[in-house]
């Protein structure tokens, strides 16, 4: 995706109000509205997994209505899911962030020129204590922010999911057909690194619903921004893994 076409997204989203108003009831969980709640198509038990998915979040993130984090934090046991929430990480401050740092078995899902391909890996159970997965969550300039503002990311072995997989969001909707959110990103690297493909089927329930959603309030052949926004699913709500390397800068 082209430069401007960020700095589009940027300024469609300072448009939005940081704290938009109480619209109608919200589900407690998920905090979106009752109709479109996508809680009942979480897996009823965590899903037993040898890695830890470690999101770094960009604070911006957080005041989007679609977060697709949120998904993965209630489908995962809690000992393999860890959010940090920061512009700038690091590890002298975060006894956690220290061990998975200077672990050897610790990749980061991030497009480069030195990223391998995560088929490429031994599969986690063949790892001891499996792998941890960080994932940088915010918009694609947040996430390039995130990485160059902690030394220590860049030392960590970097990974690339060279799946041909589209989003499962509506096509209009996406920055690109290639682009895939936090949830999407999280699902296909333990599907890979767990060896067990049913692990992408059962993460992606809840964003499979939310874009039944969509499509049941006819957002494919009318979505208005208005519309896109009031409903959280706007371009500029969402985050992006962007998987080819030429949107490196
Ligand atoms: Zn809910």
């Amino acid at each position: 995706m082209a430069e401007d076409d960020f700095n589009e997204v940027f300024q469609e989203l300072s448009c939005i109000p940081a704290d938009p108003p109480k619209k109608r009831e919200q589900c407690h969980r998920c905090r979106r509205p009752l109709t479109v709640c996508w809680c009942p198509f979480l897996p009823s038990e965590p899903l037993q997994i040898n890695s830890t998915i470690v999101i770094l979040q960009h604070p911006g993130e957080e005041k989007r209505c679609l977060r697709t984090a949120p998904m993965l934090e209630y489908s995962l046991p809690k000992a393999n899911f860890l959010l940090l929430k920061g512009r700038r990480f690091s590890s002298s401050n975060n006894e956690r962030l220290k061990h998975i740092f200077a672990s050897p078995n610790t990749l980061l899902c991030y497009p480069g020129p030195r990223a391998v391909s995560l088929e490429t890996l031994p599969i986690a159970k063949e790892t001891g204590d499996g792998y941890n997965i960080i994932i940088l969550d915010g918009t694609w300039p947040q996430a390039k922010s995130l990485y160059a503002n902690c030394a220590e990311l860049k030392k960590v072995k970097q990974v690339q999911i060279n799946s041909k997989m589209a989003s499962e969001y509506v096509i209009r909707t996406q920055p690109t057909e290639t682009a895939l959110s936090t949830v999407e990103t999280a699902a296909e690297a333990l599907s890979i690194l767990e060896g067990n493909p049913t692990l992408k089927e059962v993460l992606l329930q809840p964003l499979k619903a939310l874009c039944g959603f969509q499509l049941a309030h006819g957002a494919l052949t009318h979505q208005s921004k208005e519309f896109l926004i009031k409903n959280g699913l706007h371009k500029s709500q969402m985050n992006f893994y962007i998987p080819q390397k030429e949107y490196l800068v």
